[in-house]
């Protein structure tokens, strides 16, 4: 078979809502510095619409920050001083890791635990591959 022939072929078993990624628009994440801390205001409505655990992502931004994270309360404090934008390019990369298929870009996804290995399921295109521990 040809390469256009089988590109032709691939492009048919693209759902026809592929689009639904352009729906896709997570909260961008809003904080402040408190004197040597970062008081992030609003993970837990980020947790929410990616549809994560919200330790997760604190573990997560914790470790790529190289600070502590806590929460506490409606609030998750960070010890450091982290301006905003990079707060936001953090969540990016979580996003791009832990949220979007690798097969399709879909941000239709869930978490399922096989054994103790954490697996990424795209509900979109079936996808279901590991994801690297955050430790
Ligand atoms: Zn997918």
């Amino acid at each position: 078979m040809k390469y256009e022939e089988l590109l032709e072929r691939a492009m048919k078993k693209i759902p026809k809502d592929i689009n639904r990624g352009e729906r896709f628009n997570p909260p961008a994440v809003e904080s402040f510095i408190e004197g040597n801390r970062t008081i992030v205001t609003n993970l837990h409505a980020l947790a929410n619409y990616l549809n994560r655990d919200l330790n997760h992502i604190v573990k997560f931004l914790a470790k790529e920050l190289a600070a502590p994270g806590n929460v506490d309360g409606k609030r998750v404090i960070f010890i450091g001083k982290f301006p905003n934008k990079v707060i936001n390019e953090k969540v990016q990369l979580y996003i791009k890791q832990y949220v979007r298929c690798k097969e399709c870009g879909s941000p239709d996804t869930k978490f399922e635990k096989e054994d103790r290995i954490l697996m990424l399921h795209c509900m979109a295109c079936q996808a279901r591959y590991p994801v690297p521990k955050v430790k």
